[in-house]
Order: C-alpha cells, then structure tokens, then sequence
C-alpha cells in the first residue's frame, strides 16, 4: 500500500470514556482483516513521562521492551493487538516542548522566534509520522489525551486539523468518542453536551468523521438520526458503544456496529474480507465459561486506584482464561495487615501476589503476608518490591538477621539484603533513570521457572532501582532460598524460589507487562494453576 492511513481518536464532553479500548477494539478489528496496525498516545500533561506520576494521579506505568515508561493505555494496546510498541508509541506535551527547546538550545531554528504554531504542531506532526515511516504499519492509530476544548489540547488538534488538509479526508480520519448522559428524571439520552463537542471540534477547524457514542443504555434510530444530522455525520458514522461487562467484549461490540466498516470504507480501503477473530474469541468463551473459582490476594498499598494495577488485572484474566478458572481478586491494603488482623484477612485465600511499589510505607504488611504464605505453603508470587521483600522477610524469620533490609528503607541497615546497584548510586535525577526495559535472564534448568518457562534464557521488563544483594547469595542458597534466574551478563538476581515450598517465587521484573490475550504469561497461568490446585485440595482436606 502506497499511503500510510492515520485515524485519530479524539474525546469530548467527559474524561474517562475510554479512548484507549475504543483504539485498541479498532485496532483489533483491522489487524484482524490482515491490516498492519499500530497504536500510539499523545498526553497533554508537561511531564516528560508519567514515570515520575504517583500512581494514585495517573494509574499504572507501563514500560515498554525499549525501556519508555508510559501511559497505561499502552498496556491496551500491546495486550489486545498482541504486539509489542515502544517509545515512540507514547508522547507527552513535555516531551514534544524538551524536545524544541533542545532544538532552540543548538540554533537550528536559524533566528526564527520560536512557537506554539509551526514549531511545536510540526513536532507533534513529525512524532504522529515516525510510526507511519517505519515502513511496518498501513494505518496507525492515534489517540490523543484529555476532552477537546481542553486548553492543553489545543496544539495536538492543531496538528490533527493540518495532516487532515496535507494529506485529505481520504488518508486522515476523525473518531470523536462522546457521552450520551441519561437523564433518569426525563427518561431521557441527551445528545446535546455531544452537539457541543463537536462543536467545539469544528471551531478549531475539525470535522469528526465518525462519532462513536459512549451511552448506558441503547440508542434509538430517531436518536442516532438526529445525532448524524446535528453533529454533520453520515448516519452509519454514529456508533454506539453501550457499557460492557468486559472491555474484551468491546471489539465484537464494534464490529457488529460497524465501526470498522465504516473507517474502511471512509479511508478507501478494502471492506469485503470479515475480520478473523477466532483466537479471540476462543479467549472470550474460555473467560466467561470458567469450571471452577479461585481467590487471590494482591497485597499492596494502592489498592484504593485499581487502575495502579492494571496489568496485574488484566493478566490475571488472560491466565484465568487459559487455566478456565475464575480469579476472584482481593484487593488487601498492605497497612491493614497486622498481627491481630492477618487470620481473617488472609485465612480464605488460595495465593498471595504481593505487588510491585516504592518506598516504606506499607511494607510490614506486606512482608507479613510472604511469611504468611511461606508458613502456610499458600502459593506465592513477588513482583519487584514483592520479590525484594519476600528476601527480606526470609532474611530476617530464616537466616535470623533481625535487621535485614534494602537500603531503600534503610540506608543504614547492617545487613543490605537488597541494595542499589553500583552504576545507581550516583545518580539523582528521579525520570527515566531506573533500570528499565527487557533485560536477558538465564534460567537453572531444575528449577519451578524453567518448567514454567520451558526456556533457559528469557527476557522480561524492568522498573527498579535496588537488587538482591549477591553478597548474601551463598548464605540464602544453604538455608533454601534458592537464585533460579540471573542476568548473563551482570549476574544479578532476577527470580528467587523456595524449592521446598509447593510454588513461592519472587521476580525483580513484571511479567504483568507482557500478558496478552492471544499470549498470556506463562507465570500467571503456572501461579493461577498452582492456586487452583491447592484450593482443590485444601477443599478435599476440610
Ligand atoms: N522500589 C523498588 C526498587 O526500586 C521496587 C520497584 C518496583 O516494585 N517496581 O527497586
């Protein structure tokens, strides 16, 4: 194909629509008709990545294979087109601002006053565009941040309304995703607030081509007419998206709307062939057929944002699915686990996933909960902080050094279980300075993970700063704690397991980023097949 297609995904009258499902369920579609296709976010906000973002502003960080810490709505897209994106995949507003003013910085503007229009549309333009020159993709999909109207948003609509004029309604498409509030003391949808998005759309020069209409409940055909004519679309162009009950339903949902018909036909491509969503739906009928149900505890300190854990989530349900086992989860505040609570908080649990995170707060009961599923042979799973603390509590409770601790909490500790690695500690600057990204990992061949793995070298993403200190290594192998996965090259520590106990691992990495729904992580299912078997007998024994 000679031209390179851009569908842009826009918001209005409310945050939250969910822009990131509605790009990934299209994106699906097209992928599933043999189109190549990409999925890229463009983030209003001035941090240059949502790395240095409490999670509780922001939800999760999602890294990339190429290290980028990025917005979570590319955890969307990786898990439903099954592919992996990068940092191009994901630009900020102060990225796109870093970047000119370092071009500023060197001259090569020649003297020109330097702004906001060509300066930095053309910037935004030339990011929207690496994806299309890769030569990889036939159309990319983008989806831009925020509602429009928003002032920060001005400049990327700026951008969209310019590719539009070069490159013609042919190559450049506008989804508008809105809201359709109803008003339960009229018994009525308004189409109203979305008359005014769009509105506002076409102010800054921009006509929607197709209108996909976020709604609680089914939108007549008079409403859909009225909505086609008012917002100055073609009545096929009106879509309905009506809340699911999973966003894994959402592609079929679209489909049968017709939203890919539509984008096909509006960008002259070819419609005829239907999209191939057997994988898909093989996942889909698995997940909501399960045999049996099992409860996990995910033990962390934000468990008030479930978006903090997104990919955990979701990774969980790809591994229920493949497992065709219901995981029920239970979120469980780290900082209400306690001696006087910890029987009744953890006593009906099948498995124990203590999550990733930073800083003291909250560790206590977190270490609590690992030495509670060590004692108990419940099934285990740390990620990252999780691992760290499972190292430190069996420092402590096994190896009996009583002050046990990462120099995170305590720089001062005697015994440094986890520390920062040496190339870390002259380093001061917060973004974009942990290790992250995939890092290799050499895997002992009579090991849990290797069986799980079926692999002796993987690769798996990183987000951390402190490491298992391998000077204690020797001390924690003979008393059996055992190193089943280390870096080739640097030697450090990536998997700990506990070979006596039935299934207790510890990972300095996330699998969680990796899960997809045509591939869900072979640590999930081995950790979910793990917790259904011991429900099994834990339910024949009582
Ligand atoms: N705070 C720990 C570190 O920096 C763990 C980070 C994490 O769990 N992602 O090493």
């Amino acid at each position: 194909m000679d031209d390179i297609k851009y569908i842009f995904v826009t918001g209005g009258v409310s945050s939250s629509l969910g822009k990131g499902i509605i790009a990934a369920s299209l994106g699906k579609l097209l992928q599933a008709r043999g189109f190549r296709v990409t999925i890229q976010k463009l983030d209003p906000y001035i941090n240059v990545d949502p790395g240095t973002l409490n999670p509780y502003e922001h939800g999760e960080c999602y890294v990339t294979g190429d290290g980028a810490e990025t917005d979570l709505d590319l955890g969307h897209y990786e898990r439903f087109l099954n592919q992996p994106t990068s940092q191009a995949n994901n630009v900020t507003t102060g990225r796109i601002y870093q970047s000119v003013i370092e071009k500023e910085r060197r001259g090569e503007f020649l003297g020109k006053t330097v702004q906001v229009v060509p300066h930095i549309t053309n910037e935004i333009k030339q990011r929207i565009q690496i994806l299309g020159k890769t030569g990889d993709y036939d159309i990319i999909i983008t989806e831009i941040g925020g509602t429009v109207g928003d002032i920060e948003s001005l400049p990327y609509i700026e951008a969209v309304r310019q590719m539009k004029w070069e490159f013609g309604d042919d190559n450049v498409l506008v989804i508008h995703l809105t809201f359709i509030p109803y008003l339960s003391a009229a018994g009525e949808l308004k189409t109203k607030p979305t008359q005014h998005s769009v509105k506002t759309l076409m102010e800054s020069g921009i006509r929607a081509d197709i209108l996909v209409c976020r709604t609680e409940h089914e939108l007549s055909d008079e409403l859909k007419t009225k909505l086609a004519l008012f917002c100055n679309v073609r009545k096929e162009a009106v879509i309905q998206s009506i809340d699911a009950s999973t966003i894994y339903d959402v592609p079929n949902m679209m489909l049968d709307e017709g939203l890919d018909t539509v984008t096909l036909r509006k960008l002259k491509l070819n419609a005829d062939k239907e999209p191939d969503l057997t994988r898909w739906n093989h996942f889909l009928s698995r997940h909501k057929n399960p045999k049996a149900e099992v409860r996990v505890g995910l033990i962390g300190k934000y468990v008030e944002l479930q978006d903090s854990y997104k990919s955990i989530l979701e990774a969980f349900i790809h591994a229920g699915a493949e497992n065709e086992v219901k995981v029920n989860l239970e979120f469980i505040h780290s900082e209400h686990i306690n001696a006087r609570t910890i029987g009744s908080k953890l006593s009906k649990l099948d498995g124990i996933l203590v999550a990733p995170g930073f800083g003291e707060r909250g560790i206590d009961g977190k270490m609590a909960a690992v030495k509670y599923a060590r004692t108990h042979n419940l099934p285990f799973l740390g990620i990252c902080l999780g691992m760290q603390l499972a190292v430190i509590e069996f420092a402590r409770n096994v190896l009996k050094l009583k002050e046990a601790n990462s120099t995170e909490m305590n720089p001062q500790t005697e015994h440094p279980v986890v520390n920062l690695m040496e190339n870390q500690k002259n380093i001061h600057a917060l973004g974009g300075t942990m290790r992250l990204g995939s890092w290799a990992c050499q895997l002992k061949k009579d090991s849990l993970a290797y069986q799980i793995y079926q692999s002796e070298e993987i690769e798996e993403r990183h987000r951390h700063r402190y490491e298992f200190n391998n000077e204690y290594l020797e001390q924690f192998e003979a008393s059996g704690m055992i190193a089943t996965g280390k870096n080739p090259d640097s030697n450090l520590t990536e998997i700990i397991e506990i070979p006596s106990h039935p299934w207790f691992m510890g990972v300095q990495f996330h699998p969680e980023y990796k899960s997809t729904v045509a591939n869900p992580h072979p640590l999930f299912v081995g950790f979910v097949k793990a917790v259904h078997e011991h429900r099994i007998k834990r339910k024949t024994k009582s």
